[in-house]
């Protein structure tokens, strides 16, 4: 996944905007507040923006579950949207916390199942096993 070119002023705007609202008409933290605090605040800001970033795209990529895939993976029949309940809330424990979506469901009358189209992969998370398995 490659960076859109001109992100980078995306980010700068949106920073902006963020100090402004957090730190009011100053845009800065007090005088002489500590590094270390600032530090600390604004990586859990980060952190935050993670969560939603990632909330956000795995709600609409939720919402996209292209034609060709929303049949029944064990029968490959074209499949319902359960009216009483066409979405279930979803977590997922994440590097930057915890984050949630509504996942659409759907149900195969052939096969008497219900299951998620978009159900997501985790990835490769070896790299991170790896960390964790050094201490
Ligand atoms: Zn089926």
């Amino acid at each position: 996944m490659e960076a859109a070119s001109g992100f980078q002023q995306v980010v700068s705007q949106m920073t902006r905007l963020m100090r402004q609202e957090l730190f009011g008409e100053a845009g800065a933290p007090a005088w002489g507040t500590p590094f270390r605090e600032i530090e600390e605040f604004c990586c859990a800001i980060g952190d935050m923006v993670a969560r939603e970033l990632m909330r956000q795209s795995m709600a609409v990529q939720a919402q996209r579950v292209p034609t060709g895939e929303d049949v029944c993976p064990e029968c490959g029949q074209s499949v319902d949207t359960p009216k009483d309940e066409p979405f279930e809330p979803h977590v997922l424990d994440t590097c930057r916390g915890p984050v949630d979506w509504n996942e659409p469901k759907r149900y195969c009358r052939r096969c008497r199942r219900a299951f998620f189209p978009s159900e997501p992969s985790i990835g490769d998370t070896s790299e991170r096993d790896d960390e964790s398995d050094a201490t």
